[in-house]
């Protein structure tokens, strides 16, 4: 085909791809969901639909894209582990990226009169995404870790915050000056003590967000094994996680 005089412009795209050998991590985050969960009257601390929601969403896009190992998703926001030796895209970060971010919210946008049957849809949700590249086993499973700890953190923080509101009559200010500066401990003993509450059991999916891997289930009825998606709420943490599905690794 002949080449227009405006050709030369493509040299100035750069394609800078990502370094070999490494996990890679895409990690999206909903835009403004703390304003999107009012608006759409999500249940406070914790509306199951919604989060039900993100793990329908990243379910897709963990079916399209089969180098995904892994998934783990908490309040409004998801990461994706890919094969350390994935050549989706060529390993071009910003095409992965918006490719799985944009999937990701068209999907969740596609399946929200599913989840959400008496709430309309208000307007568009958006979600930010990034990439972090992890070269040692231990990086990404520290990586999981932390986002592991930062939900139950923030579980047990919403909990007792809302505990206070909702059924201690509180005003948001006072539940807030009264949890400053307490500890895990103080906050088990308020839910415990004041709202009968034992904070151990709370839903697991809440406390530990959703975890979705891969496994081959034999079918009963045909007896043919088949790769599913399947969601998880454990604890990743401990050792035990790891050798109990020892394959996400071994790759
Ligand atoms: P940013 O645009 O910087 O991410 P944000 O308002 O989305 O701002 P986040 O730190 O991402 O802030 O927090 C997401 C907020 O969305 C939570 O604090 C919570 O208020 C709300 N949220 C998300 N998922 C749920 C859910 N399933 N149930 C109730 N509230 C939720
Ligand atoms: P890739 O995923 O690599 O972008 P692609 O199939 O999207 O693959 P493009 O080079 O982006 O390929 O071309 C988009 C194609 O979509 C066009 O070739 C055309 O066939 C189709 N298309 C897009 N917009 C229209 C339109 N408005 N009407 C008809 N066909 C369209
Ligand atoms: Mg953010
Ligand atoms: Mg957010
Ligand atoms: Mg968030
Ligand atoms: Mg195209």
């Amino acid at each position: 085909m002949a080449q227009s005089k405006f050709e030369y412009v493509r040299k100035f795209e750069t394609e800078e791809k990502l370094l070999p050998n490494c996990w890679i991590v895409v990690r999206i985050d909903g835009r403004a969901f703390h304003q999107f969960s009012t608006k759409h009257n999500f249940k406070k601390p914790n509306d199951e639909s919604a989060l039900a929601l993100m793990n329908k969403a990243a379910s897709v896009v963990m079916n399209e894209f089969k180098d995904i190992v892994l998934a783990y998703g908490q309040s409004d926001e998801y990461s994706f582990v890919l094969r350390k030796d994935t050549a989706l895209y060529n390993r071009r970060g910003p095409k992965i990226m918006t490719y799985l971010s944009s999937l990701f919210t068209s999907s969740y946008v596609y399946h929200w009169n599913q989840f959400f049957k008496e709430t309309k849809l208000k307007y568009p949700p958006a979600f930010d995404a990034r990439v972090v590249l992890y070269p040692s086993d231990q990086n990404l499973r520290d990586y999981l870790s932390w986002r592991q700890a930062d939900c139950h953190i923030n579980n047990l923080y919403n909990t007792t915050f809302w505990a206070l509101v909702l059924k201690g009559g509180l005003t948001n200010n006072e539940a807030e000056k009264r949890l400053c500066g307490t500890l895990s401990s103080d906050k088990n003993e308020i839910l415990f003590s004041e709202f009968n509450t034992n904070y151990n059991n709370e839903p697991e999916m809440f406390k530990k967000g959703t975890i979705l891997i891969r496994k081959r289930i034999k079918s009963p009825k045909h007896g043919k094994a088949r790769l599913v998606i399947l969601p998880l709420h454990e604890d990743l943490i401990q050792d035990k996680f790891w050798e109990k599905n020892s394959e996400i690794l071994a790759i």
